[in-house]
C-alpha cells in the first residue's frame, strides 16, 4: 500500500462550492494545504483554500498543471467532467477514482451499475424519445416522475406525470433528451447512509439519517432516523455494498426511500459527502469531512458515534433573504446552535446559503430547536 500523505501536503479539489469549503475547513484544521480548482472564483471553498485556480474543466493543461502540484486530487462536485479526472489522475492519484463519479453522473447508468451489484432500486425505464415515453408509461404505470438522465440534482429535471396525457408536458417540461422514467415511490420516509472507505479498504458508516425535503430539496436531517434495527443494518449493508461495489476509496452517500413494511430502495449515489452528512460536523466524533480528508490520504478512517443521543440540521436557502436581511443574532439566541454560512455573496430562491445545526437529548427536541431557530432567522 503507497504511504499516506500526511499533514503538511496539499490536497486539491475539483469544484469550489460548500462541500469544498467544510473539506477544506476539515483539512485546514488537520495542518494541509488545500488547492481548488473551479471555473470561478471567490467561491466558498476558494474562500477557505490555501490557492484557487480559476480555470474551465475544459481546459486540460490547467487540470494538468494544477495536479502535478498537489499531492492527491478530489471532487466535491458531481459533474465534473470525465475527461477533467483523466487528466488529473495522469498527475497526482484521484480519489474516489473516476469509475464512481462517471456512474453516478447520469441516472440510467447509476442504476445499472445498482442493479448490477444486486441492489433495490425503483421500477423504471430508460427513455430517448416521446414515443419511448408512452410505451415505457404502459410499463411504469402511474404516477410516475420523469427525470432528465444527466446533469440532475435537487429535483431539478424533474417532472411529476399523473395520468397519460401529462406525458408530452413532462416530456416538453424537461426538455426531452435522455431521461428516465421512474414509479413515484409511496415511500414513508427517506433516509440516507453516508459511508467511508480508506485506501486499506476499511469502512466506517455512519448510522442513517432521515431526511425531510421540500420542493425536492432537502430541508432537515434528523437523528437518531427512528427506524428498526433491521432498517438500519439493511441500509448499512447497501451502502457497504457500494463502497466495496466500487471500489471506492472516499466518502459517499446512498439516499434511500423506505417502504411502508421495511423495504428500501436506493433513490441516489452521491460519490462525495451529502448535505444530510452536515450534522456530523457538531454532532459526531468525526466529520463526514475529515472522513474524506482521512480517506484520500491514506489515513485511518476516524470514529462515526454521535457525540449526542440526537442532532438535526435545517438548511438554509437564499429564500431567507427574500424580504429582509436574516436576523443570525435571533437564531444564536438558543445557545447550542451552530451556525454555518457558505460564503455565498448572492442569496437566490433553492440556492443553499448555509445550515444551522444543535445535539439535543431526543431527536424531536434537535428538529424542533432547528426548526425554530430558522424560524427566527426569518422573522427577525
Ligand atoms: P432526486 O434528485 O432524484 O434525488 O430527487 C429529489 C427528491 O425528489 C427525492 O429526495 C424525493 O423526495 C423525490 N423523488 C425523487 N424520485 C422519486 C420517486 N421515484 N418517488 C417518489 N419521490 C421521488
Amino acid at each position: 500500500m503507497s504511504s499516506p500523505i500526511l499533514p503538511g501536503s496539499e490536497l486539491g479539489v475539483l469544484g469550489g462550492g460548500q462541500l469544498g469549503r467544510m473539506f477544506a475547513l476539515a483539512a485546514r484544521r488537520m495542518g494541509y494545504r488545500v488547492s481548488v480548482f473551479a471555473p470561478e472564483d471567490d467561491t466558498p471553498a476558494g474562500q477557505i483554500a490555501f490557492r484557487e485556480v480559476r480555470a474551465s474543466y475544459d481546459d486540460l493543461d490547467a487540470v494538468a498543471d494544477f495536479a502535478r502540484t498537489v499531492d492527491v486530487v478530489t471532487f466535491e462536485f458531481e459533474n465534473v467532467p470525465t475527461g477533467t479526472v483523466e487528466a488529473a489522475s495522469r498527475h497526482a492519484p484521484v480519489r474516489p477514482a473516476g469509475r464512481l463519479l462517471y456512474a453516478t453522473q447520469e441516472r440510467l447508468r447509476e442504476k445499472a451499475a445498482l442493479v448490477d451489484l444486486g441492489l433495490p432500486v425503483a421500477v423504471h425505464a430508460a427513455i430517448e424519445s416521446a414515443e419511448e415515453l408512452a410505451r415505457a408509461a404502459e410499463q411504469v404505470g402511474f404516477p410516475a416522475i420523469l427525470k432528465t438522465a444527466a446533469w440532475g440534482y435537487d429535483g431539478k429535471g424533474q417532472a411529476r406525470i399523473e395520468r397519460a396525457e401529462e406525458l408530452e408536458r413532462a416530456w416538453k417540461e424537461i426538455g426531452g433528451g435522455r431521461a428516465v422514467l421512474e414509479v413515484l415511490v409511496p415511500f414513508e420516509a427517506e433516509i440516507s447512509v453516508i459511508g467511508a472507505r480508506g485506501l486499506d479498504g476499511s469502512i466506517a458508516l455512519y448510522e442513517p439519517f432521515l431526511n425531510r425535503h421540500e420542493n425536492h430539496i432537502l430541508d432537515v436531517t434528523v437523528f437518531p432516523a427512528g427506524i428498526t434495527e433491521a432498517t438500519r443494518r439493511e441500509a448499512q449493508r447497501i451502502a457497504r455494498a457500494v463502497l466495496e461495489g466500487f471500489d471506492v476509496c472516499g466518502v459517499l452517500c446512498v439516499e434511500l426511500f423506505l417502504l411502508e413494511g421495511g423495504e428500501l430502495l436506493v433513490n441516489e449515489v452521491a460519490p462525495r459527502p451529502h448535505n444530510s452528512g452536515h450534522v456530523t460536523i457538531d454532532a459526531h466524533v468525526t466529520s463526514q469531512f475529515e472522513e474524506q480528508v482521512r480517506a484520500v490520504c491514506g489515513l485511518p478512517l476516524g470514529a462515526v458515534e454521535p457525540l449526542a443521543p440526537a442532532g438535526a440540521m435545517a438548511n438554509l436557502l437564499g429564500d431567507l433573504w427574500e424580504s429582509r436581511a436574516p436576523a443570525w443574532d435571533a437564531a444564536l439566541s438558543d445557545p447550542g446552535l451552530r451556525l454555518h454560512l457558505y460564503g455565498k455573496a448572492e442569496p437566490r430562491p433553492g440556492r443553499k446559503m448555509g445550515h444551522l445545526s444543535v445535539i439535543a437529548a431526543t431527536a424531536e427536541e434537535a428538529e424542533r430547536r432547528v426548526r425554530a431557530a430558522r424560524d427566527a432567522v426569518a422573522r427577525g
